[in-house]
């Protein structure tokens, strides 16, 4: 790999220093980042390069998941950085920043490739595409790329102008649009688990398969976010991204040896092949719902209406649950069950597929008894495999009992999400992004329940803060139910 530019905006702000900096310097003590490494942090306030390396400095050393104790190797990456001021909607800022990209590329002897990083509000995001245009920074003899996080719009209209914006600056092979659930170890070994082992490879099919469920529950309500989430809800904030694309994820199919290309191809396929929800049947089909006050973990908590920030009549969903139809030949008649949800019982993000024929006629001391075979792919924060499958108890009546085979990751070697997909953007692969296809058909889907919302025709249901969300989730299941709701 090249060495680069990392064109940073917003280098000032909490994902920056949460994030960005431990992620660089993992991959940098990794050996994953090409040296020389130039990164420039941007932003609106006045800094020297001094302080600006102290900030980094602080955020390793507060963030990083390996120690950012002193030593040569520290040194030499936070000397790394570089600050310039930029206010994203001034032109001439832009003029500043390609000369000091250049002068660094020269001194370091760095060929002509940069990434720009866009930590900040999407607001910006159109604006400093068209600025990069225009400026020349993007004219580059090696290669660019835009590395952006949703929200990519905030319905479908908007999603379409913002990407109209960008691809008048960016082709969609040099825009990395990050979605971190897709950066999560589990999720980026979900096509070895299904197409490495014959045994799940060979059920993987509507003729073995029950149902597929999908959760990410949080146990946290809005936090300080009460301005953004008041106005985004679950359904924009995870729904549309993070649960659909692990929807994709899950029921994807790729051919032996698929490329970056071939994951975008068929991501989009899952997608085309949804069944689009009808404005009528909509009750049936999706249920929303706003957490009441509770208890978590034995500590009372207030209402979504009593949180600091949020509108006291606030008709906003913490939750929402869907019931999705794949109509394909090897997922038709699978139904996939999704939800997420803010103040639940549990923080956990996990798939259970849940496979179908329970031995009910194996004797009769089980009839009807047996719990069916499922696999449970734990992705947050446990991060493990599990498959369910029923024995014989020795020691008592000889009878069918349900055993959990498990396996646990938890090596604190094992890189994080951000690492990941830093190191993917820097080397140009784009395997687990979110391409502007897939997004696109997302809003699409979700279209009709946005609506529904804006008309108010769709119930918002109260659940208790601390418990498994509202009633009605539990219904749109029919006859099956939520796994490991215990
Ligand atoms: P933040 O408010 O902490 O930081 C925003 C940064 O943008 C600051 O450095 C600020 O100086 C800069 N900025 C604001 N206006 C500017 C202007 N006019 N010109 C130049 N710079 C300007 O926000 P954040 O939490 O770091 O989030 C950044 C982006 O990442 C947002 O789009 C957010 O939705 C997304 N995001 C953040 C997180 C997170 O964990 N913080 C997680 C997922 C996505």
């Amino acid at each position: 790999m090249e060495s680069s530019t990392f064109v940073l905006f917003g280098a000032t702000g909490d994902l920056a220093k949460r994030k960005i900096y431990p992620a660089l310097y993992n991959l940098f003590l990794d050996g994953k980042i090409s040296t020389p490494l130039s990164v420039i942090g941007l932003g609106r306030r006045e800094l020297s390069n001094e302080a600006f390396q102290a900030q980094v400095l602080n955020s390793l050393q507060t963030f990083s998941r390996k120690p950012a104790e002193d030593s040569e190797k520290l040194r030499t990456f936070i000397q790394a950085f570089e600050y310039t001021v930029l206010d994203v909607g001034r032109p001439e800022d832009y003029v500043k920043l390609l000369g000091h990209v250049k002068a660094r590329e020269e001194d370091l002897g760095i060929p002509e490739n940069r990434m720009f990083y866009l930590s900040v509000g999407p607001e910006f995001f159109g604006e400093i595409a068209a600025n990069i245009n225009s400026s020349g920074l993007g004219s580059t003899k090696g290669w660019k790329r835009l590395v952006i996080e949703k929200p990519f719009g905030t319905d479908l209209a908007s999603a379409r102008v913002l990407n109209e914006s960008l691809s008048a600056a960016f082709k969609e092979e040099e825009i990395f649009r990050i979605d971190h659930f897709l950066g999560k170890p589990m999720v980026q070994n979900l096509e070895v688990l299904k197409y490495s082992n014959p045994v799940l490879r060979a059920l993987w099919k509507n003729r073995y398969i029950a149902n597929v469920q999908i959760t990410a529950s949080e146990t946290v309500g809005v936090e300080e976010r009460a301005g953004y989430y008041d106005k985004s809800g679950a359904l924009r904030d995870m729904f549309q991204n993070h649960m659909l694309q692990l929807l994709m994820m899950t029921a994807m199919q790729l051919p032996k040896g698929s490329t970056p290309e071939d994951v975008s191809n068929k991501k989009r396929y899952v997608m085309e092949s949804l069944r689009p929800l009808i404005k009528d049947d909509l009750t049936r089909d999706v249920v929303l719902g706003q957490y009441a006050a509770g208890e978590i973990k034995g500590n009372p908590v207030p209402g979504y209406l009593d949180e600091p920030g949020i509108d006291s009549s606030s008709r906003n969903e913490t939750y929402i649950a869907a019931r999705l139809w794949i109509e394909d030949p090897m997922w038709n008649e699978v139904p996939i069950y999704i939800r997420t949800g803010k103040r639940m019982k549990e923080k956990s993000t996990r798939i259970v597929i849940e496979f179908k024929e329970p031995l009910n006629d194996y004797n009769n001391l089980n009839k009807g008894n047996t719990d069916p075979n499922l696999l449970i792919i734990d992705i947050s924060p446990n991060e493990a495999i599990t498959l369910q499958l029923n024995t014989k108890d020795p020691l008592r009546t000889g009878k069918l009992e349900p055993v959990r085979i498990n396996y646990q990751l938890g090596n604190p070697e094992i890189p994080e999400s951000y690492e990941n997909l830093i190191y993917d953007a820097l080397r140009g692969d784009s395997t687990f992004f979110a391409h502007w296809d897939e997004v696109e058909l997302s809003w699409q889907w979700v279209q009709p329940i946005q609506e529904a919302m804006e008309a108010g025709v769709l119930p918002l249901h109260s659940y208790a803060a601390g418990s498994h969300g509202p009633a009605a989730a539990a219904e749109l299941l029919g006859d099956d139910h939520w796994w490991l709701d215990e």
